[in-house]
């Protein structure tokens, strides 16, 4: 049929099976593909015709390189027309995952089966777009309006089972043997006189839904949507679907999906799925690096990191050790961790018996003497660098031959940590995020004697842990957290300026921020940068990055833990809430240091917080700290709360463009002076080329 589609009758069943691999995208030669056969098999002597993938899952969305080309025939619709009007029944056997187009292809045949493993989605939302091949008019046509909106917004998958429930399929199969399992289901449609059935026939009766349903659901989405602008339009599509023909809903749809193509966000949001990828790579690792096997871990120190990062691993069946300096530690620290899998299993996302699985995974001990046989080690104890150099020098003399040493460490010179040993080519950053179970972010530091395999094997195990991995060489606070401090600095002399801690964190939330900076500081609790800077004894600290947050610490107020910091928290709900009491302090220390607080606009609070960002990315990019652009991008979404639908902060400065941003750091300079502002060599020249981040990028490649 074709080199991707193959087309035979087996037991009197017309059999379309696609084999594109990876995961069988409907690339211009697949959609050709299944359109020559199913109108081939109009003609034959089937019965009626199964549409199923080889490989390790259905269609599963769109050729994403075809995005941005010039649309090739036959489209997404013609070929979804010609399945629907088959004169045969077309029935989709689904496994694995059918996604995006792929779904839709399956809502387009007149039945749909799958084995129980298989799951169903339209994620386009998830790239800031809405499914446009019908998927938001047929859902709804078959699962109702309110399950179409949930599945459709949020583009999470669906499991056959649910899927069957909700009526998206019509059959789950009694095994995972697809192909025999369709095709007895096809007979049974035949035996039974089936008919074909469309679901774009079906009509949704405007009087089954509830008066003001529509702009009632548009409110409580546009809280969890964070600014972005797809979830909207889905509704919109949805809406268009109740009491009108198909070809009405479709053409709304089109419509819509085109506004969202060319959005701004969608295209930080691909941008966003792209970068991802792409940090997975090292550029000069060779494509046959060895990787090392991880069977067994050990874990120095079980606190808030530590346990966090035991349960990354239990929770993907690898056996956890951790070390600990007294059996009390190491007994609070388990605690927590069978504590905090108790309050999944509360909330009914986890099995007692998964729980007992898991946390049987991880044990104890107080002698590094046990923890010889493991594949790697990480180390999570107190950030000091005579601890983790006495640490990594009891690491060496105990661990075996090819073991990975890595240290969990925010700050510190990996470089150095190495040094302790007599092997720093085994030895790494693996810098995790609180709460360490939770988010998505690992930084892999680089030292400079760090192995190709330690680092192939880190980026593979970090995958298989769950982590989007991006890699960083060795500076103060790597990636992240470097970028972090002109952030932070900004957000607290906006402050003695004149804004309200309520007013620059409501800024950066409606940028489109998890939290605002101030309430970010209030959670991770004010007293660790207190000791952090009392730590710092070589620098002069300037009263101005800090005099208020270090007045409250001294006042007792350490953020949520002790109920208050930049604000007041309601003990039962943590609700926060502005305090009077601070916006004297915050007065009373801009006099003492002669400020003259006026009106700060909304435009200044998010140029003065987010373009520090910009151009601390920029230094780390030129000194080689950072591989690409997209991986600081990378960094900040899914380690620092930054709006996917902004791509990240070298995204976001493409988008404002470089010499907007060189322009208003230079005029900051006149009032801060240029110790804080100082356009970096790189951003400057980019600027004045016209160029932006992703000019570098490919430039860089
Ligand atoms: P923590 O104080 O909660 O835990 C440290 C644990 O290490 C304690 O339980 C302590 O008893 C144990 N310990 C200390 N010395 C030890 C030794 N010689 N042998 C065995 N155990 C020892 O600290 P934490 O917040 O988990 O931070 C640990 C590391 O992770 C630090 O380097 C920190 O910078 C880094 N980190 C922390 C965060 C965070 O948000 N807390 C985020 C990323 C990285």
């Amino acid at each position: 049929m074709s080199s991707v589609v193959s087309y035979e009758v087996i037991n009197n069943i017309g059999v379309i099976k696609v084999n594109s691999p990876p995961v069988n995208a409907l690339s211009q030669a697949v959609r050709e593909g299944i359109l020559n056969a199913v109108t081939a098999a109009q003609k034959d002597a089937s019965e009626a015709i199964v549409l199923m993938c080889d490989g390790r899952t259905f269609i599963a969305g769109a050729d994403i390189t075809e995005f941005g080309k010039p649309p090739m025939a036959p489209s997404l619709p013609d070929v979804l027309g010609a399945i629907e009007n088959s004169s045969k029944l077309v029935i989709a056997a689904i496994h694995g995952t059918a996604l995006g187009g792929g779904f839709e292809v399956a809502l387009a045949c007149h039945y749909r089966c799958a084995v129980p493993s298989a799951k169903v989605g339209l994620p386009e939302v998830k790239l800031g777009l809405l499914p446009g091949a019908g998927g938001t008019q047929r859902v709804p046509r078959i699962a109702g309006v309110k399950s179409a909106l949930e599945m459709i917004t949020t583009g999470d998958p669906i499991a056959a089972a649910k899927a069957s429930d909700m009526g998206l399929l019509d059959e789950v199969l009694g095994s995972e043997d697809l192909q025999a399992g369709a095709i007895a289901y096809a007979h049974d449609l035949v035996e039974s006189g089936a008919k074909l059935k469309r679901i774009r026939d079906i009509n949704i009766d405007p009087a089954s839904i509830e008066p003001g349903f529509f702009d009632a659901y548009r409110k409580q989405i546009a809280k969890r949507a964070r600014g972005q602008i797809a979830q909207d339009r889905i509704v919109s599509c949805v809406e268009a679907a109740v009491g009108q023909p198909m070809d009405a809903g479709l053409e709304v749809e089109r419509k819509l999906f085109m506004e969202l193509v060319s959005s701004p966000q969608s295209k930080a949001m691909r941008h966003a799925f792209f970068a991802e990828r792409e940090a997975a790579k090292i550029k000069d690792l060779p494509k046959d690096t060895a990787v090392r096997d991880i069977k067994q871990v050990a874990i120095v120190g079980s606190g808030t990191m530590g346990g966090g990062i035991a349960m990354c691993f239990a929770n993907v069946g690898i056996p956890v050790k951790l070390v600990e300096l007294s059996a009390e530690a190491l007994e609070r620290g388990l605690g927590v961790i069978r504590k905090n899998y108790s309050i999944t299993v509360q909330k009914g996302k986890m099995s007692e018996a998964d729980m007992e699985k898991r946390v049987g995974l991880i044990t104890g001990t107080t002698s590094y003497d046990d923890i010889g046989d493991a594949d790697m080690v990480i180390e999570a104890v107190f950030e000091n660098p005579d601890v983790k150099k006495e640490v990594f020098a009891k690491l060496d003399a105990v661990c075996k031959p090819g073991a990975i040493l890595a240290s969990n460490t925010s700050y510190q010179d990996v470089n150095m940590i190495a040094e302790a040993t007599k092997r720093p080519q085994d030895v790494v950053g693996m810098h995790f995020f609180s709460p360490a179970n939770v988010m998505k972010l690992l930084e892999v530091v680089r030292a400079d004697k760090t192995s190709h395999e330690v680092l192939a094997t880190v980026m593979q195990i970090g995958k298989k842990i769950g982590k989007v991995c991006v890699l960083s060489r060795v500076c103060y606070g790597f990636i992240g957290n470097r970028m972090l401090t002109g952030y932070g600095r900004q957000a607290h002399m906006l402050l003695l300026d004149g804004a309200t801690p309520t007013q620059v964190d409501a800024v950066a939330e409606k940028f489109g921020m998890a939290m605002g900076p101030l309430a970010v500081g209030d959670l991770a609790g004010l007293d660790i940068g207190y000791k952090a800077r009392q730590a710092r004894t070589d620098v002069v600290h300037d009263p101005r990055t800090h005099c208020i947050a270090s007045a409250l610490v001294e006042m007792g107020r350490m953020g949520q833990k002790t109920g208050a910091g930049y604000y007041k928290y309601d003990p039962a709900t943590r609700a926060r809430q502005a305090d009077p009491e601070v916006e004297a302090l915050i007065k009373q220390k801009a006099a003492e240091l002669g400020i003259t607080q006026r009106d700060i606009s909304e435009e200044e609070i998010v140029d003065r917080l987010f373009f520090p960002l910009i151009n601390e990315g920029a230094l780390i990019l030129e000194e080689g700290i950072a591989q690409r652009p997209g991986d600081i991008d990378i960094v900040y979404l899914s380690g620092y709360g930054f709006p996917v639908a902004k791509g990240g902060p070298m995204h976001y400065a493409d988008q404002v463009g470089l010499k907007k941003v060189v322009e208003r750091i230079n005029e900051f300079a006149k009032t801060q002076g240029s110790d804080y502002w100082k356009p970096a060599p790189l951003l400057q020249k980019l600027a004045d080329e016209g160029k932006t981040f992703a000019d570098w990028a490919k430039a860089n490649a």
